[in-house]
């Protein structure tokens, strides 16, 4: 299998998977994506209906990742998907209402979606630096606002070859979430909080990676630098597999058919999750209706309405921060399989410059054809996830409420009587805060009350990454200057 850059005009200039992974960005800023979609026919997903979640993974990544052996891909679907990592089972589809159904992606070690693509991307990279004859170690490094440092961390924690290290705002991440990161385990890994905000800390990163001469002292002690990105194709290879497996979930209980068509609803920020819902509905997954769903900050919404993406207006905090997003990097792989290369690298170039895109007519009705958007406010958040407790007893966090929300716009304007499978992006708990207050109009305390408090008012449990995060030994209490990050990343080196 081959891959090519979503702007090159040479289709032909192409790279291996395990290039692809190693170098993450295309050589012209664009994203990497197979030449061909691989099938999957129903016999195959049939054959996959009794697996493991472990099974499901090695069959359908093999398609894809064809320079890595059966075997490579099972070890690392083992170590990734397996008991240790998923207590239970990788990703549960669970019914709320009969008709729509919660695909669970967040029973791993972070209690968010992340971690079905954080869990194996690693293992991945390691084993490309073997593939492509990379003779330097990796050195992976993260700015976060919380979320995705911990799912990094816990993602390349004792991976061979690869070292990681992640900058977070002193004043910016939650208790919670500075408890998650300060506590991580593991001989590779560095954890270092800075002085200043999001920003100062992301700025710092970009500086380092494009610094000459930090990259020449660096290559010197045989290590280069790398990024957990959510555009590498490492990352968005392993979440078509979750569609497939929650297809082959809703067989086996009897929900449908074979070949019985479903809906896919995700709840949206980079495009990633979605897109890769639209790839299984490539390969021959019966999907009919792909439905985006968005907070308020609805560039998608109107783009995949009018086919203006337009990221010109007003920025929204949420709480769903993860969707808190303008620039949905993974739709350029979208436009590069509807429109073409030639198209997208215009439609890119427009973007950078004016912050705006018009896509053309017949990229507009393909998109039509497959995708829905919806967008839900702060207070429909709300009183999505309390109807959804008190009428059908799931809880949910405010992630999945956007999405449980827009299915249900969707069922409302469309009637019809098709499954939709909802991804459910993260554990409640993940978001106790505003969860208990959506649930009970109070507030607790703080973050680490608010465990306690959402699990004596529904009676859950809370999950075993997040009890007792407070007692755990603290490694990790540097607070350095962002001015200091280069230092600070050169010793880590060493
Ligand atoms: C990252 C994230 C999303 C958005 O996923 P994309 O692939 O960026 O669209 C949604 N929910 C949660 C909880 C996330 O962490």
């Amino acid at each position: 299998m081959k891959y090519a850059s979503t702007r090159s005009i040479d289709q032909t200039k192409t790279v291996s998977a395990a290039q692809a992974i190693k170098q993450g960005l295309a050589d012209d800023g664009g994203l990497f994506m197979p030449l061909e979609i691989p099938s999957l026919g129903m016999d195959e997903i049939l054959a996959l209906k009794d697996k493991t979640y472990v099974d499901r993974a090695v069959y359908v990544l093999s398609k894809f990742l064809d320079d890595y052996t059966e075997e490579e891909l099972r070890r690392d679907c083992e170590a990734a998907y397996g008991e240790t990592k998923f207590p239970g089972g990788a990703a549960p589809c669970v019914s709320i209402d009969g008709r729509i159904y919660a695909l669970e992606l967040w029973h791993g070690p972070t209690c968010a979606f992340k971690d079905m693509a954080l869990q194996i991307m690693p293992r991945l990279l390691c084993r490309a630096l073997d593939k492509t004859g990379e003779k330097r170690d990796a050195m992976i490094l993260v700015a976060t606002s919380g979320d995705t440092g911990k799912a990094a961390l816990e993602g390349y924690c004792d991976v061979d070859r690869i070292k990681i290290k992640v900058f977070y705002p002193v004043d910016g991440v939650s208790r919670v979430q500075k408890l998650q990161m300060a506590t991580q385990g593991g001989s590779n890994v560095d954890v270092c909080a800075i002085h200043g905000n999001f920003d100062d800390a992301q700025t710092g990163v970009k500086k380092i990676f494009s610094d000459a001469a930090i990259a020449k002292t660096l290559d010197g002690e045989g290590v280069f630098l790398s990024s957990a990105n959510s555009i590498n194709w490492g990352r968005l290879a392993p979440q078509i597999v979750y569609y497939v497996s929650a297809y082959c979930d809703l067989l086996k209980s009897g929900a449908v058919k074979p070949g019985e068509a479903i809906d896919v609803c995700v709840p949206t920020g980079n495009f990633g999750n979605i897109f890769a819902a639209y790839i299984a509905k490539s390969m021959g997954l019966p999907i009919e209706k792909l439905i985006c769903a968005s907070n308020r900050n609805n560039v998608l919404t109107d783009f995949l309405r009018d086919g203006v993406y337009d990221r010109n207006r007003k920025f929204y905090t949420t709480m769903s921060p993860s969707m808190d997003i303008l620039i949905s990097s993974n739709l350029e792989r979208l436009l590069y399989v509807l429109a073409g290369a030639e198209k997208t690298a215009g439609y890119m170039r427009a973007l950078s410059q004016d912050g705006r895109y018009e896509i053309d007519a017949e990229t507009k009705a393909k998109i039509g054809e497959n995708f829905l958007g919806y967008f839900c406010d702060e207070e429909l958040t709300k009183a999505t996830i309390r109807d959804a407790f008190d009428q059908n007893g799931y809880l949910c966090d405010t992630h999945t409420a956007v999405g449980l929300a827009a299915a249900k716009q969707y069922i409302a304007e469309h009637g019809g009587d098709r499954k939709i499978v909802l991804a459910s992006t993260a554990s409640p708990y993940k978001f106790a805060n505003d969860v208990y207050t959506a649930l009970t109009g109070k507030k607790a305390a703080d973050e680490l009350a608010a465990l306690s408090a959402l699990a004596a008012y529904t009676h859950t449990e809370i999950p075993a990454p997040l009890a007792g995060i407070d007692t755990r030994p603290v490694r990790f209490t540097k607070t350095i200057d962002a001015s200091d990050m280069p230092a600070d990343v050169l010793a880590f080196a060493k």
